[in-house]
């Protein structure tokens, strides 16, 4: 316990400097104590940086036509059992307006398969109606394309793109990722970064294969490339995907220190309390012991680090549809002016609020590239 504190001391006061080996330290603190402490701390450091709001996202899933063919994801092109649907430009923009008359949602999130199949002016335009009628930020998550494409999107307004490299272990990317590359997936970070995007990244965890060391590169990853937000959801073995039988090897507690050590390495970045967390929650008995008060396992995340929740907003007939993984379709409920409320009440459970605005990065200007500000100083600066 104790060198497990010093090393926690050691991550807030030099991030810069933890090795692997210590990270992966630091993701299996020594008992539950230990574990506590972790989440505190990073629960804190969260609050310093972001502060104890809740940053409420509506995320638009609007095609789920996907080019690629990932091993886990139930959108994966060899999936045929799947029926597939593309929103219109004019479905996408009203499917905003309409939760928008509901929540004055900050930011919406529109998000895809690889979908090559809408003309890139069709894309602008949705972006820009949706900012025209709700002044709302705009992420995009599309996979990847090419520098044009993410520069139109950008100059119609787009700011935030959300591209989790999934995992950074090479060989595992190779498996479960065939028809793309990690270089080529990293190439398209690099690329929106230099547009000037505000970045969102991140990985699965608990994919076959994939070992302690292997999360603790992916989090010294993200600490390197300074993301302004980090998504750390657990795998959901979807059936019609050739992982239908593969092990689950996260939980919710697992899950809850993978985020807390991501706080500490990306002090700034917004983190989201995934859904596939609380997908997961929703049948491990361990933490509903715990935390009896809590409904969602993703309340938890937000008290261990996390500091942004999504909702899904699109439109119900869809829902099923864009299955990623099972019980995600249900996980908010059909009805917008319902999750809304329902996100309400858990966060007053919590004793925090939504955050009013749209939730830019604490940390401006984003990137790595911003050498001016050393990382430790940002919080006084901005
Ligand atoms: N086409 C976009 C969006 C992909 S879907 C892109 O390539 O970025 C959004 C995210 O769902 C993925 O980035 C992946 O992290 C997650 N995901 C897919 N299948 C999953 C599974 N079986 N379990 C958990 N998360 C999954």
């Amino acid at each position: 316990m104790k060198a497990y504190t010093a090393l926690l001391n050691k991550a807030i006061a030099n991030s810069e400097g933890l090795s692997t080996s210590e990270v992966m330290a630091l993701l299996t603190p020594p008992g539950l104590v230990a574990a506590r402490r972790l989440w505190q701390t990073a629960h804190l450091l969260r609050l310093n940086a972001t502060g104890k709001c809740v940053h409420l996202r509506a995320i638009i899933e609007f095609s789920n036509y996907c080019r690629q063919d990932c091993l886990y994801c139930g959108l994966r092109r060899s999936n045929n059992r799947v029926t597939r649907y593309r929103m219109t430009p004019e479905a996408i923009v009203e499917a905003a307006i309409e939760a928008h008359a509901v929540h004055k949602f900050g930011t919406f999130v529109l998000q895809s398969g690889e979908d090559p199949g809408y003309e890139l002016k069709n894309l602008k335009w949705a972006v820009q109606e949706i900012k025209l009628a709700t002044n709302a930020a705009i992420t995009l998550s599309i996979g990847e394309r090419s520098c044009g494409v993410y520069r139109a999107l950008w100059e119609a307004g787009a700011g935030r793109f959300l591209l989790k490299f999934e995992t950074s272990c090479g060989q595992i990317f190779r498996k479960l990722k065939p028809t793309t590359t990690l270089e080529q997936r990293l190439g398209c970070l690099g690329t929106l970064r230099s547009l000037d995007y505000q970045v969102g990244s991140g990985i699965i965890l608990g994919l076959p294969g994939q070992d302690l060391e292997s999360v603790a590169n992916d989090l010294l990853l993200c600490r390197d490339e300074d993301y302004e937000m980090v998504s750390i959801g657990p795998f959901i073995p979807h059936p019609d995907t050739p992982l239908s039988s593969a092990n689950i090897a996260t939980n919710v507690c697992s899950t809850l220190t993978t985020i807390a050590v991501a706080r500490l390495l990306v002090p700034y970045a917004h983190m989201p309390a995934t859904t596939a967390l609380g997908v997961i929650g929703q049948n491990d008995k361990w933490w509903k012991s715990k935390a009896p008060q809590l409904q969602d396992a993703r309340s938890l995340a937000l008290m261990a680090g996390a500091n942004v929740l999504m909702l899904d907003v699109t439109p119900a007939k869809y829902r099923t549809s864009y299955s990623i993984y099972p019980g995600k379709a249900g996980a908010d409920g059909d009805v917008i002016t319902d999750s809304v409320w329902q996100a309400k009440k858990d966060l007053s459970t919590l004793g925090m609020t939504i955050c009013p605005g749209r939730g830019d990065s604490p940390k401006q200007p984003w990137g790595r590239g911003n050498t001016d500000v050393k990382r430790e100083d940002r919080m006084h600066v901005y």
